[in-house]
């Protein structure tokens, strides 16, 4: 399994943005892990021929659950692939919130992807008034399992553990904290798929990463690398966490 760096620029960047794109590929040439950067949209074609020869791939933010049709203003799956991406992240937080994605919608919208051909990224992650409560696990164990379609393999599904409280927020859970929903989520993937699958679905943590805090998060068990946020904007700040995911495979 290789473990994965992915930024998401949520609704940031236009044109001039690529080149923070293609300093990242460019520090990291012959990358140990591989490396992805979910564009808005509009950047996926500029910044896939871009990345032609390089390293990074470059992924959607989102996709209906249709194949086509009238949908104003939605891209399907196999859009996202002809734009070139590889990668789609499905039922992030502010997708869920924003837009009332529900984990059946996820789950439509994850067997789309597929169907195109993409990797889909699945986020889960709790609320803080539901990790107070004593919620987290069965929280995001829900969310796993109705946003995951039968027919899971490590090729096509990504699992995004990103705690709602710890996103953008530089608030960061324990080691602790992050190695119990890890090691839940596997097990969960276990259970379900079979160890022979469910050891190589990638389990990416997001919240508040950084390049200081990068190294001690790439130690936990059953963290496969990271989903970015607000530092995959900055070719440095990604770069430093790339790094730090690199020396943790040696
Ligand atoms: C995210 O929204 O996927 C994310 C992890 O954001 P940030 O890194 O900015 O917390």
């Amino acid at each position: 399994m290789r473990k994965l760096a992915a930024g998401n620029w949520k609704m940031n960047g236009t044109t001039g943005s690529l080149a923070e794109a293609m300093a990242v590929a460019a520090a990291h040439p012959d990358a140990a892990v591989e490396l992805l950067i979910c564009p808005p949209a509009t950047l996926i074609t500029a910044m896939a021929t871009a990345a032609t020869g390089t390293p990074l791939e470059v992924g959607g933010q989102d996709c209906h659950a249709a194949a086509s049709g009238a949908h104003t203003g939605d891209i399907s799956a196999a859009m996202l692939s002809d734009a070139g991406a590889s990668y789609v992240i499905l039922g992030h937080s502010e997708r869920r919130t924003d837009h009332g994605e529900t984990d059946a919608l996820v789950r439509a919208k994850t067997e789309a992807a597929w169907a195109a051909g993409l990797t889909a990224i699945v986020c889960v992650g709790e609320t803080l008034a539901e990790r107070d409560a004593g919620r987290t696990l069965e929280v995001v164990g829900r969310q796993l399992d109705g946003s995951v379609p039968n027919g899971a393999s490590g090729a096509r599904l990504v699992i995004a553990y990103e705690p709602v409280w710890a996103i953008g927020t530089g608030k960061v859970p324990t080691t602790g904290q992050i190695a119990e929903v890890h090691d839940f989520l596997r097990a969960r993937l276990d259970a379900r798929f079979g160890e022979g699958v469910g050891r190589l679905v990638r389990l990416l943590y997001g919240g508040s990463v950084k390049p200081s805090n990068a190294a001690e998060i790439f130690a936990i068990r059953n963290v496969d690398g990271a989903l970015v946020g607000g530092a995959s904007l900055k070719a440095a700040e990604f770069s430093g966490i790339i790094a730090a995911l690199e020396d943790s495979v040696g």
